[in-house]
């Protein structure tokens, strides 16, 4: 189960009585006793293959049928490409508005919202319908309360039209041992300063030596020091860690746009000008083919 999910029941409890929906293979005791363990009152179960083996189309009918006969608050999804999608599908479905990269929720379901690429925040309410809002991974800080965890089995049938594009395949992506970038509580990211593809390596050694995630910014991308999956901004993942290291990151509109939701953030350049010193909490003026290695080793030390 992914973190977000007990972030997102964390959040659930405070608008009402917590619920999860479960969708796909896989649900386990543990499971159930998982997301009882955060919160949710009641789990609904809709694991058959109809809903698992097709793309986001039967997850948002399911939803809307959910929506129909339980009346809640609100609904809550993770901001991830797939949930947001499911997320604008529910809210035509149900006439509802729709809130994404929410990263919080006050009284009265208002929320705080990100937009503009994370260069503005707004605070947002939906006004009709039931509200769709999709929270950023890594926006709540989870906290467990007990719920009961009573578990009632879906049954509801796929329409046709959203059994239009089927799954034939899943490959499990080779992730190693780091944490995967979204939802990392540290993630140290190299820039063009890092040089090269081979210097990766002592980002990737203070990453793991934190147990971090390892971002990357475009400009490393489209050297090709660093596949582009790990590029954080406007165009590659947003992160929100509890610690994020930008090391020879100029700290571009479009890179922050990714980035600056982060709680802490440590710049490591060697010009003290460098936009990102704005943004920063800590600052090391200096080069980083120096630093960082250090930083490895005092980290290293305390362990
Ligand atoms: C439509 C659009 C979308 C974009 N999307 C993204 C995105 O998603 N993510 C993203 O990152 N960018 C994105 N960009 C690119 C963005 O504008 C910047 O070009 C990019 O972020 C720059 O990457 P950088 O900071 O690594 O490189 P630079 O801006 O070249 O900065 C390198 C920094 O490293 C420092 N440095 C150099 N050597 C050292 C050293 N030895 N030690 C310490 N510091 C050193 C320099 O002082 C400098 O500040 C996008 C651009 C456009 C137009």
């Amino acid at each position: 189960m992914k973190k977000v999910t007990l972030e997102l029941l964390t959040l659930a409890r405070r608008l009402g009585t917590p619920s999860a929906v479960w969708t796909g293979a896989g649900y386990s005791p543990q499971a159930q006793a998982r997301l009882a363990e955060y919160g949710a009152e009641k789990i609904y179960l809709a694991d058959s293959a109809e809903v698992a083996d097709y793309v986001v189309a039967p997850k948002a009918e399911l939803l809307a049928h959910l929506v129909a006969e339980k009346s809640p608050v609100a609904v809550l999804v993770a901001a991830t490409a797939e949930a947001k999608e499911i997320a604008g599908r529910l809210a035509i479905k149900t006439d509802s508005g729709v809130l994404t990269d929410v990263v919080g929720i006050e009284d009265g379901l208002v929320a705080d919202q990100s937009i503009f690429g994370g260069g503005v925040n707004v605070r947002s309410r939906v006004t009709k319908g039931i509200p769709i809002i999709a929270v950023r991974p890594n926006a709540t800080p989870v906290e467990a309360s007990t719920g009961a965890g009573t578990e009632e089995q879906v049954s509801f049938t796929v329409s046709d039209a959203a059994k239009s594009a089927r799954i034939v395949e899943r490959v499990k992506e080779d992730k190693g041992a780091r944490p995967e970038l979204t939802e990392a509580a540290i993630v140290v990211s190299g820039g063009r300063g890092v040089g090269s593809a081979e210097n990766f390596s002592i980002i990737e050694e203070l990453a793991d030596s934190l147990g971090a995630a390892v971002g990357a910014s475009r400009a490393a991308t489209d050297a090709g020091w660093y596949p582009h999956q790990f590029q954080v901004g406007q165009t590659g993942k947003t992160v929100s860690p509890q610690l994020y290291i930008a090391a020879g990151i100029s700290g571009a509109i479009q890179h922050r746009a990714g980035m600056q939701t982060a709680k802490t953030i440590l710049a490591i350049n060697k010009d003290p000008e460098a936009p990102i010193f704005e943004l920063a909490d800590f600052g090391v003026v200096g080069d980083l083919h120096q630093i960082v290695p250090q930083l490895t080793q005092e980290v290293g030390k305390r362990k």
